[in-house]
């Protein structure tokens, strides 16, 4: 038996597919042609094929996997994950790509073996940061992918290529990889052989054996088996169900399930689903021209999975049967199915909406049924139990959970994971794809199969996995964390912009605004402002406490900061040091006074250069100040001394839901203040803006600059 004969005839005229062209940059890339060799150079073996998940274990999400070999990468998959509570304002996670930064060089290609967000979110984000030269994926996931790169404005980073079942393609010198057709709640999806110069590995990509899939497409069992017979070295292998026994039904044992509450609802048919399921869309339209119901789309990501899977032929559907959600209204409620987002209870779910009476087009009404066609992941289950109990109160009927039987899994039980482990035989063994017990229970059932133990690894992000002719073992770990995104505004939230949001979100904020003149006086009472902060204490008494406090600092210690230049009777004040003795004493007086520790934001100002009081007439740096009265004539070269936390953090600080909306710039006079003496230092003759000021500026852009990059 070998692994080079030509493709079966089925198979072979997916080949002549005239989109998959031969890649030639670099020369090295291309599909492999029937006829070609299919071999790989084998140079020193003693060198260890290294495996580095970055992601995707001990958790579920952000799947993104190296394969170096030599000075040669090759990437499989880069997925994203959600965040956690907490995670204020940031909305995707992503994996540490430092590594990856660090090698770039040797970077040839990706294979992407499905279209879910956990296994392609990543693409068009690091894209922006690493080059990919060439990305070889399923035609449904990669017209996906092309839509979020245009959107992202990188499709011009990299080549997608598309590639059929059994398809070979080349990556560097060091990899051949073959696509093998599985099945999984996603049309179109892989688990590829990779031929390496220490054997052939087969990672399964997400997994289950479906008999009677959807869509016809069965796995490709015989060539799994194939490279059993041959010897496979290593499988990489789908965790997820590893705690649950038996087989993972086919998804087509939902049909008569569904179709049993087709033939009961009297009114209209609410379906959420994830709109990923394409087999479970599929069926959903299938019933409803049997029951010669219209159906339209709610949620801009089941549109988009919908028009590309019906493209390219994964869903079947005649065009009458689609109707515009603008025409609902002309349709009798039973003759209307609602295919809609929002099965996990996201917030802006179109679902979710129309369950808060938020939707403009939709209104829950008696008689609606509204069907969960899947189960909430764990963490989601808290906002999905409250749009159940929300759509009940209005009236709909709702059928939900695992009793209904209207939703199965698209991955493989423990029965699965034991086929897939006899077809391939592999010396080496690695679950992934899974939280750690998972990873521990697919371990066992591998070696209940007669895998020695010694002969895989339980592994965590970052690890490297050295594999040679005959070992595996862990070598050094490479930065593995994550790196969160404001896609917003598409910048990368770091730790401690994240820890400034939970901060705000915990206690609140307290911005200070005080002017020192050259004598070590306080100008005027310090203004003081709070928001998000749980206190009973009134802000006047507040303002005079502080203003109690600065006094005493500025009387005792006035001398520290200040030194008289020789000859002139000027004094040479040390701003700097005189603002964080402030905030110190700030932040003492507050912790005291509102029994918490809210984020400080505080002000400093000071006129320009001694003995200009009552000059020129120029505004004031800070409109806070002008509005006193107190000193309407200060030099417009004030100093402005504003706190590394009001530069880097917090812009707009309008209570706790400012937390969210950190970047806008406003309100706190802080940085109006150094726009403002930015804006005017310019026509001040002198230039009288202090170093001070500059650094301060300039922090501020950093800040920016970091947010938006
Ligand atoms: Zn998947
Ligand atoms: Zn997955």
């Amino acid at each position: 038996m070998t692994l080079d004969r030509t493709p079966k005839p089925a198979i072979a005229k997916s080949d002549a597919n005239s989109d998959r062209k031969i890649v030639t940059r670099g020369g090295a890339k291309s599909i492999v042609k029937a006829g070609e060799p299919r071999t790989i150079v084998k140079r020193d073996t003693s060198d260890a094929l290294k495996i580095i998940p970055l992601g995707g274990l001990h958790e579920i999400g952000k799947n993104t996997c190296v394969f170096e070999y030599g000075d040669e990468i090759m990437l499989l998959d880069a997925g994203l994950a959600f965040p956690t509570d907490g995670m204020h304002g940031v909305n995707i996670v992503l994996p540490d790509m430092t590594y990856l930064r660090e090698n770039q060089h040797k970077i040839q290609g990706m294979v992407i073996t499905h279209g879910h967000e956990d296994h392609i979110g990543g693409i068009a984000f690091h894209l922006k940061q690493i080059d990919i030269p060439v990305m070889y994926g399923p035609r449904l996931a990669l017209a996906l992918l092309e839509g979020k790169l245009q959107e992202a404005g990188v499709a011009d980073r990299t080549e997608l290529r598309r590639v059929g079942p059994r398809d070979f393609i080349r990556i560097g010198t060091h990899f051949l990889v073959e696509f093998i057709r599985n099945t999984h709640s996603m049309a179109d999806s892989f688990t590829v052989a990779i031929h390496t110069p220490v054997g052939i590995v087969i990672h399964t990509g997400d997994f289950k054996f479906d008999h009677t899939p959807v869509d016809g497409e069965t796995f490709d069992i015989q060539r799994l088996a194939e490279y059993g017979e041959k010897g496979v070295q290593c499988l990489i292998s789908d965790s997820t169900n590893s705690e649950l026994s038996g087989f993972t039904p086919s998804e087509r044992a939902v049909f008569p399930n569904l179709e049993k509450i087709y033939m009961q609802a009297q009114g209209r048919l609410i379906i959420t689903t994830f709109a990923s399921s394409v087999h479970r869309v599929n069926m959903i339209l299938e019933l409803a021209e049997k029951y010669g119901k219209s159906v339209a789309v709610l949620g801009r990501s089941m549109l988009n999975v919908i028009a590309h899977a019906r493209n390219l032929g994964y869903i079947k559907c005649k065009d009458e049967t689609m109707v515009p959600i603008n025409a609902v209204n002309r349709i009798p409620d039973n003759k209307l199915v609602i295919l809609t987002t929002g099965s996990q209870g996201e917030p802006m779910s179109a679902l979710t909406r129309i369950s808060n009476q938020e939707h403009r087009q939709i209104k829950i009404r008696e008689g609606d049924t509204v069907v969960f066609s899947a189960n909430p992941i764990p963490g989601n289950t808290i906002s999905v139990v409250n749009t159940i109990d929300r759509l009940m109160m209005q009236g709909a009927k709702v059928v939900y959970g695992r009793e209904a039987g209207i939703h199965v899994s698209g991955h493989g039980c423990q029965e699965d994971q034991k086929l897939m482990i006899a077809l391939t035989k592999p010396k080496f063994f690695l679950p992934v794809h899974g939280e750690h017990r998972m990873l521990v229970k697919h371990s066992q059932t591998a070696q209940s199969m007669g895998i020695p133990a010694e002969n895989m690894i339980i592994i965590d992000n970052g690890d490297t996995i050295e594999l040679r002719e005959n070992s595996i073992s862990k070598g050094d770990k490479v930065p593995s964390g994550i790196e969160l995104m404001d896609t917003s505004r598409s910048g990368i939230v770091d730790d401690r912009v994240l820890k400034e949001r939970q901060h705000l979100a915990g206690d609140g904020v307290v911005t200070v605004a005080a002017t020192v003149g050259w004598d070590g006086k306080l100008m005027t009472r310090p203004e003081v402002h709070i928001r998000g902060v749980v206190t009973t204490l009134p802000t006047e008494t507040l303002q005079l406490k502080l203003q109690a406090g600065m006094e005493v600092l500025l009387r005792d210690r006035w001398s520290e900061f200040a030194r008289p230049i020789k000859d002139g009777g000027q004094v040479d004040v040390d701003w700097a040091g005189l603002q964080y003795q402030i905030e110190r004493d700030v932040q003492r007086v507050l912790r005291r006074e509102v029994q918490s520790s809210p984020l400080v934001v505080f002000l400093l100002q000071s006129p320009a250069t001694p003995g200009t009081m009552g000059g020129d007439s120029v505004k004031s740096a800070s409109d806070g100040i002008q509005s006193t009265g107190v000193i309407p004539k200060v030099r417009a070269a004030a100093r402005v001394v504003p706190s590394f936390e009001a530069v880097n953090a917090v812009n707009s600080l309008n209570t706790v839901n400012a937390v969210n909306e950190v970047n806008t710039v406003n309100t706190v006079n802080t940085v109006n203040a150094v726009e403002a003496v930015n804006a005017v230092s310019s026509t001040v003759a002198g230039g009288a803006t202090t170093p001070i000021v500059k650094r301060a500026t300039r922090q501020r852009v950093t800040a920016r600059a970091r947010v938006n990059e």
